[in-house]
C-alpha cells in the first residue's frame, strides 16, 4: 500500500460539528471517488488506532487538493487534526476501498445519514465536474437543518444538474420554511421518494449502525444484494 506526504492547506467548517481538512500533495495520488485513506499521526507505532484513523475523501480526484471531512470529537486524533497549521506535513496511506463510483452504472441511489455523506460528496462532485450522465438520487438524513453538511454544494448541484436529485430529511426541523422532510430514512420514505429504486445500484456509507439499518431496508424492498454496495465507517 502506497504512502504519501501531504501538506496541510486549510480547514473548512461545514456545520458546528463537522469540518473538512484540505491537503496539498507533493506527488500525485490517484483515487476513485468513494475511497478513503489512513491518516497517520503516529509514524513510530503504526498499530496506534487512536492516532492513525481512516477518513474518506470528500473531494473529487479532479481538485487541486485532497479533502477529508471529520465529525468533530474530543479525541486526540481530532485534536491533532484541528491543530494542523498551513504547511504542516502529514502521512497518508492509501487510497483504499472497493465501494467506489462505477461510471458504467446508469442509475445510482444513496441512503445516507450524517457523516456518511463524505464519499458521496466526492462522487457527486466528480459527476458534476465531468458532466456525466449517471442519474444519482440521494436521500440524506440528519438530526436538524443545522446539521446538514455540504448543504450549499448539494443545493447547487441539484439545481445545476438535472441528473442529480436530493431529498433531505431531519429528525427535528429547526429552520422556518425548511424544505426538509421530518423523520428518519424508513422503508416507506424510500418507496415514496425513489419509485425507481429497483433500477438503481445503492451505495450505503457511514457508521455501522446506519449502514446496517439501510441494508435492512434494501433487503425489505427486495433490492438485488449484488446491487447494494456498502462501506462501514468502523470506529463509530
Ligand atoms: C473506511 C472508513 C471510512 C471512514 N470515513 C470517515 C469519514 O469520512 N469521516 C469521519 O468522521 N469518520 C470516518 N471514519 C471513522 C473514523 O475513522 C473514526 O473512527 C471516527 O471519525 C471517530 O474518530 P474520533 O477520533 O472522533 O473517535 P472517538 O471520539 O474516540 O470515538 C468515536 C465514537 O465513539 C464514541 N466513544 C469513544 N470512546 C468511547 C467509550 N469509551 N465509550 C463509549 N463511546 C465511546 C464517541 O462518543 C464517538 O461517537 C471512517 C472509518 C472507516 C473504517
Amino acid at each position: 500500500m502506497a504512502e504519501f506526504r501531504v501538506r496541510f492547506l486549510e480547514h473548512v467548517e461545514r456545520t458546528q460539528s463537522v469540518a473538512s481538512f484540505r491537503f496539498k500533495l507533493d506527488l500525485a495520488m490517484d483515487f476513485i471517488p468513494g475511497q478513503f485513506a489512513q491518516i497517520i499521526f503516529d509514524e513510530e507505532n503504526r498499530a496506534n488506532k487512536q492516532l492513525n484513523k481512516y477518513l474518506s475523501f470528500s473531494s473529487s480526484p479532479d481538485k487541486p487538493y485532497l479533502e477529508l471531512t471529520k465529525r468533530l470529537s474530543s479525541s486526540d486524533f481530532c485534536k491533532k487534526l484541528l491543530a494542523l497549521k498551513e504547511g504542516d506535513e502529514l502521512l497518508f496511506k492509501g487510497p483504499m476501498g472497493h465501494c467506489v463510483f462505477d461510471p458504467s452504472c446508469e442509475r445510482i441511489g444513496f441512503l445516507i445519514g450524517g457523516i456518511g455523506i463524505t464519499p458521496v460528496i466526492s462522487i457527486l462532485e466528480h459527476i458534476v465536474a465531468h458532466d456525466l450522465k449517471v442519474d444519482a438520487h440521494l436521500l440524506y438524513s440528519n438530526l436538524s437543518d443545522e446539521d446538514i453538511a455540504f448543504k450549499p454544494e448539494l443545493d447547487d448541484w441539484s439545481k445545476l444538474a438535472t441528473n442529480i436529485r436530493i431529498e433531505h430529511t431531519v429528525v427535528n426541523r429547526t429552520k422556518q420554511g425548511s424544505p426538509c422532510f421530518v423523520g428518519m430514512i424508513t422503508k416507506e420514505f424510500v418507496l415514496q421518494q425513489m419509485a425507481d429504486y429497483k433500477d438503481r445500484v445503492f451505495y450505503l456509507f457511514g457508521p455501522p449502525a446506519m449502514v446496517e439499518a439501510m441494508k435492512a431496508i434494501c433487503a425489505q424492498i427486495n433490492c438485488d444484494p449484488a446491487k447494494v454496495k456498502t462501506e462501514n465507517f468502523v470506529g463509530y
